[in-house]
């Protein structure tokens, strides 16, 4: 078969989306089992529209939560500490050259 090309990742995403359905079960720890599942109330109903968090069930277990769709990685975590630091040091520059010319 022709070769695969594997996509290159995108280390200046801040938030990587997955999908928790080719993620490992909590319960049984087995991968590929998670399938979305249907809310059974309004509260779980709001927590889908409005959080990252969706129902999943699981085929093999019968394991029932809820798992994020988002997750942080290592690399997104350590570039945001990065550009936060480096938009603070520009401020501070900044602010000592106003310092200087604006009287
Ligand atoms: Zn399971």
């Amino acid at each position: 078969m022709a070769s695969k090309r594997r996509k290159k990742a995108n280390y200046t995403a801040i938030l990587i989306r997955r999908d928790p359905a080719f993620s490992k079960c909590p319960s049984c720890g087995k991968y590929h089992t998670l399938r979305r599942s249907q809310t059974r109330n309004l509260i779980e109903g709001f927590l889908k529209k409005a959080t990252i968090f969706k129902p999943f069930r699981c085929n093999n277990c019968g394991w029932r939560g809820f798992k994020s769709t988002i997750t942080l990685t290592w690399e997104s975590v350590r570039n945001v500490a990065l550009y936060a630091g480096f938009a603070i040091l520009v401020g501070f520059i900044v602010l000592e050259i106003l310092k200087r010319f604006v009287r």
